[in-house]
């Protein structure tokens, strides 16, 4: 796995490279023409000087004119060739004679001009500028001046500017990737700064720290933001997650304390078979608490891996209400309390779900309304329709809830009176179970309670 540094260094070198590639081909190939051209122009003026300084009868080529026209000094040759196209003088520097090329012969060029080309004697390439000498405009030619420069040296010169391009591209490609490479470790090192602070953070410090956000970088400010929400949503959990394991284990203590107080108490000597049933009554009904205890928190367990919903079926909610109601009469009679279900409509109101966990969430709710209200009281669940929803509620005219407890109702453990709601065997984690359930099943809950007039919890579930 390649870093990011490496890339970015990688493509930028890339693209630094092709770029100059691009340039120096460009600048090579203009640069080369330019200096054809210069050659030719040079050769073609010399052959045409020279055409001008010799005549038919004076057709060698002097000293004064190898002086004249700067042979030695700017390394040309020199040749004329008689009209005919015979050998008639070439340059001192010059070993062998060059034939004049039928090409130079045939040609119609007028006065003034050279025709130029390049010609092979000696195993050496040479430009040639040939300037066939008229002595007016349409006269024949009266001799051949021709001035010459062997390729090498020409060829040497494209080569001093193709090794001055090269080593020029290579000088710059060497600098533009150490540039890349320290620009982008500095445009790094905030993301290394993000990353080893990251790094840093251990689970306690969850609560305490947080990544410094930098103020001139768009990215990198809103990385470092959302990973401190991030954060902050790591910390509400684990906040939640210890709490739990915290309550978890003190409703699990008390029970097994009362437990062992009593029968430690019954050992202590020899008792009569009643008192034994007795401490065994008890036990049993300790024991019933923490198993209703490990049963919810298992619910609960379920619910948080994903899988409170084991089955989905079209699901009655009248017959399921009336059911739970009908299951719950008993309890109710016991405690003086009228129980009826309320159904607004005839139609058959139904939702897709899971019938245990919607069987789980009734009962939790009528149980509550049921224990939490004083004899004498009323209890209603109604079902209605309030497309798209189904709406049930569980109607009570208890005590009601003082208003400070109703933002935490549905939070796990919590009871609003701890002593009174233990005595009734709850752990508070009832309400906590029907929310989870209800919106896996994507429905919602909420309650609306008065002191004294007595609390309706509403459940809101997709009509099927
Ligand atoms: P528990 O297992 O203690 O019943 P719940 O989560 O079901 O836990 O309920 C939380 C608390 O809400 C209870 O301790 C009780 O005080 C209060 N509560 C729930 N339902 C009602 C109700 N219908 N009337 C009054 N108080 C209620």
């Amino acid at each position: 796995m390649k870093s990011l540094r490496a890339r970015l260094f990688i493509s930028f070198t890339a693209l630094l490279l092709a770029a100059l590639l691009m340039f120096g081909v460009i600048v090579w190939l203009v640069a080369r023409e330019a200096m054809t051209n210069d050659v030719d122009d040079f050769l073609r003026s010399k052959a045409m000087l020279l055409g001008r300084v010799v005549t038919p009868m004076r057709n060698r080529i002097e000293p004064w004119i190898e002086q004249e026209l700067q042979v030695q000094e700017r390394h040309f040759m020199l040749q004329v060739f008689a009209a005919d196209g015979s050998m008639a003088g070439k340059s001192s520097n010059l070993a062998h004679a060059i034939p004049l090329s039928d090409e130079a012969r045939r040609s119609e060029h007028p006065a003034g001009n050279a025709v130029i080309e390049t010609l092979h004697a000696d195993g050496r390439a040479y430009r040639v500028a040939t300037h066939p000498r008229r002595d007016l405009w349409g006269d024949p030619v009266v001799l051949y001046a021709q001035a010459l420069m062997p390729l090498d040296a020409v060829q040497a010169r494209e080569r001093r500017l193709l090794a001055w391009l090269v080593s020029g591209g290579v000088a710059m490609l060497a600098a533009g990737a150490v540039a890349a490479w320290s620009l982008s470790r500095q445009w790094l090192r905030s993301v290394s700064h993000l990353e080893e602070a990251a790094r840093g953070l251990s689970t306690s410090e969850l609560g305490k720290r947080r990544l410094f956000v930098p103020s001139d970088d768009a990215e990198l400010s809103a990385l470092a933001n959302s990973f401190n929400h991030l954060l902050d949503r790591l910390e509400a959990a684990h906040t939640t997650q210890q709490r739990f394991t915290a309550d978890a284990s003190h409703e699990l203590r008390t029970p097994l304390t009362v437990l062992r107080g009593e029968i430690e108490v019954a050992l202590r000597k020899p008792r009569a078979a009643e008192e034994y049933r007795e401490v065994l009554v008890s036990n049993k009904e300790e024991i019933e608490r923490l198993s209703r205890l490990t049963e919810n928190m298992l619910a609960l367990a379920h619910v948080d891996v994903g899988d409170a919903i084991t089955q989905r079926e079209l699901v009655n909610v009248s017959e399921l209400c009336s059911g739970v109601a009908a299951r719950l009469q008993n309890l109710a009679t016991e405690r003086q309390i009228t129980l009826h279900h309320e159904d607004t409509t005839t139609e058959p109101l139904s939702v897709n779900g899971d019938r245990i966990a919607l069987e789980r969430v009734m009962t939790n709710l009528v149980e509550n309304a049921v224990r939490y209200s004083p004899g004498g009281e009323n209890v209603t669940v109604r079902v209605s329709k309030s497309p798209p929803w189904i709406e049930i509620q569980v109607i009570d005219t208890g005590g009601g809830i003082a208003p400070e407890h109703l933002p935490h109702l549905f939070e796990r453990f919590y009871r609003v009176d701890k002593a009174r709601s233990r005595s009734h065997g709850g752990s508070g984690l009832g309400l906590s179970i029907v929310k989870a359930l209800v919106e896996a099943h994507d429905g919602s809950v909420g309650v609306t309670s008065q002191i004294g007039h007595g609390s309706t919890f509403t459940v809101r579930l997709p009509a099927a």
